[in-house]
Formats: structure tokens, sequence, C-alpha cells
């Protein structure tokens, strides 16, 4: 059978070599529709409710395993523990065996249909993300209906793990000396299960177009994470070749692990930060492994999405002073709540037609005080501690910044007034990411403390390209001119005024743009955890003198082409390694 291959979204590098393993899950379209007979209804009601409760139990079990610090998993587990409890989603089930006696597996499909017509008419994103956990919640009572097999739990031998899609306690469940790598056919690159498989650091492709139920369970596939392709029935030289570039790899992160935690300096002793970005609060073990130098953007709106309804004081204050502690004496930048647009919290309903142009970030914080209050004050609580910053998200203009300033200082006077302490010092900064903040970026470094450049909203909103689209992410270019021009903008804007800039979109962690931005004079990066060593060992090894000339030519290149072709000779030239790994430019 000649080999084919399956394209998704890349989310861990590194390949991986195994036979298939198909998650059973999401199969209610390969059950059977049985009519019962009179006699045979209870005890298919009473096979249901068994079903139902096996997994409740399945659930408890699973939710007390969750360690401390995962408590955003532990949330979402218990919403999904909620719905297995709710008696209407199971008697809407066990109506359908009752009234139309039909089997369990059949009920229970029905009853999801049922739920699925009504989130669909009301077809907003918040309601269809909650429909994907009633699915997820369908599929582990199914899972009990035919015999509890399939599920993680039933995986004895090494194997590539394929799934429609992965909950939360799926992934609570993952056992690394089993999964070697996964691929599901739902999710993006901030989804639970790509941020677990980074940190997990397994091979694993999301969203995978065409990863049915009709893959051959236990043949040999391929599973690329570098470039999030799945080769079905592979050939000898695709075997060949993808083992050679796994024993390269291998080699290669021993050898760059080595010098992580040196220090990021070229060889002609310009020194540059290089910082991490989290999510969430185990990350910082993974920064620390990594030689990150700190935390330079902690994105804090996870521990808003995951929970039920709106963090308190007292919880935010808990998780910053815990991160704070843990990071001291390095520094940890607390970024302020960007929710909105593809980011929305459990109890966020959109309304907007146009999100990623509407209520998000600083927008939604400076029409919704009592939230923006709560988390400012967490967050000046947590500035007695260790080193921490403050930044804020999509600040458009001067306007809104003094706006965004004059809260500020509100809160610190209220807090005074209370008698609680803060550092009244601590450094404040904004975040450069949409063009008219670029074009301004001269009036607003001298009202903060720093900028963080956060390029995949300044790419998404310079040119035109809604970045959760996958049919315009071939216009995602890093080094189109305009991008270019505006980063060398806000970094020459931010050093005449005395202050630092670091850049933290996915740029940071681009191989191709690290010498571009070190011509810059950029002060640091802040990028995913385990790409530091990457980076690092780019910057170790140039030297400030390339890496001027370079950007030199390329301020003065008028296309994205050139740009590309441009570093490629570099990096081609001087790091053909990394070449081999992060081959996203060279495929052109
Ligand atoms: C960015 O926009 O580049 C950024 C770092 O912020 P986020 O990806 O969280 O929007
Ligand atoms: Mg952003």
């Amino acid at each position: 059978m000649p080999s084919r291959t399956l394209y998704g979204i890349p989310v861990s590098a590194g390949v991986a070599i195994g036979k298939a393993y198909c998650l059973n899950r999401n199969h209610f379209s390969g059950m059977a529709r049985q009519t019962l007979g009179e006699e045979d209804v209870p005890r298919e009601m009473e096979r249901l409710g068994h079903a139902f409760e096996a997994a409740l139990q399945d659930l408890e079990r699973i939710l007390s395993l969750v360690p401390e610090d995962l408590k955003e998993h532990a949330a979402i587990i218990e919403s999904h523990l909620m719905m297995l409890r709710d008696h209407k989603f199971r008697k809407r089930a066990l109506d359908h065996i009752e009234n139309t006696r039909i089997n369990a597996e059949w009920a229970l499909e029905r009853a999801v249909g049922d739920l699925q017509e009504v989130f669909a008419a009301i077809a907003d994103e918040y309601l269809r993300q909650r429909m994907q956990d009633v699915r997820l919640v369908a599929e582990r009572v199914l899972g009990k209906l035919v015999g509890g097999e399939g599920g993680l739990n039933a995986i004895t031998h090494r194997a590539i793990l394929l799934a429609h899609d992965l909950s939360p306690a799926d992934t609570i469940e993952l056992d690394v000396n089993k999964i070697m790598a996964f691929a599901t056919a739902q999710g993006g690159k901030t989804s639970h299960a790509g941020i677990l498989a980074r940190s997990l650091q397994i091979p694993a492709v999301v969203g995978v177009e065409g990863l049915g139920d009709d893959l051959a369970e236990g043949n040999i596939i391929i599973l690329d994470g570098f470039h999030g392709r799945i080769i079905l029935d592979p050939d000898e030289d695709e075997l060949a070749r993808y083992t050679d570039l796994q024993a390269q790899f291998e080699s290669y992160q021993a050898t760059i692990m080595r010098s992580c935690q040196l220090p990021a300096e070229t060889i002609d002793g310009y020194r540059m930060q290089v910082l991490a970005n989290i999510e969430l609060f185990e990350e910082v073990v993974a920064v620390n492994d990594n030689g990150g130098e700190g935390i330079g953007l902690y994105r804090s709106e996870y521990s808003y999405m995951s929970h039920g309804g709106m963090p308190t004081e007292d919880e935010l204050t808990e998780i910053y002073m815990d991160m704070a502690s843990l990071v001291a004496p390095k520094k940890l930048v607390i970024r302020t709540l960007d929710v909105g647009a593809d980011k929305l919290m459990r109890m966020q309903v959109p309304s907007e037609p146009n999100p990623a142009l509407g209520l998000r970030a600083i927008r939604y914080c400076l029409k919704h005080r009592d939230v923006f209050r709560t988390q400012l004050r967490a967050i000046l609580k947590a500035s007695v501690l260790g080193n921490v910053s403050i930044m804020f998200p999509m600040i458009s203009g001067l306007q809104e910044l003094v706006e965004v300033k004059k809260f500020y200082r509100e809160v610190q006077r209220e807090m005074h007034a209370e008698g609680i302490c803060f550092r009244e010092d601590m450094p404040m900064g904004i975040m450069i990411e949409v063009p008219s903040a670029v074009i301004t970026a001269d009036f607003l470094a001298r009202e903060v403390d720093f900028f963080s450049i956060g390029t995949n909203d300044l790419i998404q909103y310079s040119l035109g390209i809604d970045r959760t689209n996958k049919d315009v992410s071939y216009l995602y270019q890093p080094l189109h001119p305009a991008i270019v021009r505006s980063i060398k903008w806000v970094v020459d804007s931010a050093h005449r005024a005395g202050i630092e800039v670091c850049l933290c979109g996915e740029l940071a962690a681009d191989p191709f743009c690290i010498p571009v931005l070190m011509g810059m004079q950029v002060d640091s990066i802040s990028l995913g955890p385990h790409a530091i060593p990457g980076i690092k060992r780019i910057v170790r090894q140039a030297s400030m003198e390339e890496c001027s000339a370079l950007l030199k030519q390329v301020m003065t290149s008028q296309s994205v082409a050139r740009n590309n072709k441009l570093v490629r000779e570099m990096i081609f030239r001087r790091f053909p390694e990394e070449l081999m790994f992060y081959s996203s430019l060279v495929d052109e």
C-alpha cells in the first residue's frame, strides 16, 4: 500500500515512529441502532445508569490524582463531573430508551444530538466550547457501555496515540512510558493537549485533517512534530529518513541542553536576556531546566479561562505569590487579563461581530473595572515578593494608557488607605501589538518602564490576517518589511527614551528571526521554555557584527522573499542543524 500523509498543526517538536493506537472515542457513528423488546427496556436503562455511575467514579478518581499545582486541569474535570451528575442530561438519554425503545448507546447519542441542536441554534463560541465538553463526557460514558475497552488504560505497549480529542482528564492519565507521541483531530496550538505535550516533551500534532476512525490500528506510522505530519504506511525510504532525523534530533537536543544554562552572549560580547512565556504555574520548572532567565510573559488569563466563574482576589494573590517566590530572584512579568477574541472565559458569552477588533484585553478590563481592580490588587499584593513586573496588553495609544495608569494609581491609593503593602516602584510596561501603538511608540515610551512587542498580534493586525484562520496562515510572514520596520522603530523609540524592550511573540522562538532581532539590539526575548536552549545556542555562536550587517541588508530590502533568502543563507552557512529542524522557511 502506498504511504499517505495527513497534515495538522505541529505543537510539540520531535519524531515518533511506532504503532498507532486509536483511542476508542467519538464512535457514536459506528454504533448499531437496536430496537428493544418491551421487556428489555428496564435492563437497558439500568445499563445506562451504571455506565454514568462508572464514568463518574473514574473521573472522581482522576480528580483525586491531580496534583495541587495543576489546578487549571482540576477545574475542567470538575465541570465534567458536574455534567455527569446533571440529572437532566442523564434523564434525557434514559427517556430515549423508555420512549423509543432503543439501546443505551444510541439513546446516549440522541441525547448528545438534542443538545447539539440547541447549542447550534444559539451559535456562539462559548457555547460551542461547552458542547465539546458534553461530547467528551458522553464519550466517557460510551466507553463504559461498550465495555471500557479502548481507553488510555487499555494501552499495553508503546504506541502513538491517535484521538479525536484529548480532554484534560485524559491528559492527566497520559503515561509517557507508553505514549510516545500523539495526534488529535481537534485542537490548536494553545489547547490543553498541546500545552501538555510540550511540557512532557513528547512530539504532538493537533487539528489533523482526515484523522478519522478508519485508521488502521496497530500499523506502523510516523508522527512528525516538526512539520505537523502523520505518515501512514510509510515506505522504507521514509522510515529510514525519519529514523535518521530522530537520531539527529536527539543528539542535537543533548548538545543544546548542555549549554542552556550559560548566558546568551555573542562571541563579541553582546548580551541578550532570554526569558520564558508561560501559561501555567507548573511550567516554571521547565523554564529553569531549559535555562530561562526569568518569565517575560505570564499569560494570566488561563486561570480565568479554566475557572467556572471569576477567580477571587485571594485565589489570584495566592497564584501570583507562589509564582513570584518560585521564580525569585529572577524576574516575573505578569500580563494583566487578555481575554476576548479567541481567549474566552468559561462564563463569557461573546456577542461581537469582530471579536479580534472588539472588547479584548485592556479594553475588556477598562469596561469591567471590578474584574480589573481584583487582578491589579492581587498583582500589587504579590509585588512584595520576588521580582514582579506588571504589563498591560493591547494598548492602542496614549490616551488609553493614561486611562489605565489613572485607574492603576486609584487602586494603589485604595490599598494604601487599607494599609496593604505593595511595591510602589514595581516596573510597569505595555505590550506593543497594534499598529497604532507602533506608530506612537515614541510617545508611549515616555510613560512606561518597558515595552514588550507581541508579534503574534502585531502581525495579525498589521498584515490584516486572523491569527486563528488556517486559510490565511500562509500570509503570516514575520520578516515582512512592514513587520521588520515596525519592530525596529519600536526598539529605537524605547532606547531613545532610555527604556528596555523585550519581544515575546512566537517570532522570538524562530531561529531565522533571531539574528535580525539581535542586529536591532533587542534587550530581551521571551519564548516557550523548550525553545530556549536552541535559541540560546544561536545567540552564543553568533556575532553582533554579522547580525548588524544582516539587519542592514534586511532594512533596505523591499520584499519578504528577499528577507527570507537573506536570513536563510546566513542560518544555512552558520547553523545548518537548525535548518534541519525548523524548516518552515526552507520548504517554500
Ligand atoms: C502576542 O500577541 O504576540 C503575544 C505574545 O500575546 P498573545 O499571543 O498571548 O496574544
Ligand atoms: Mg497578544
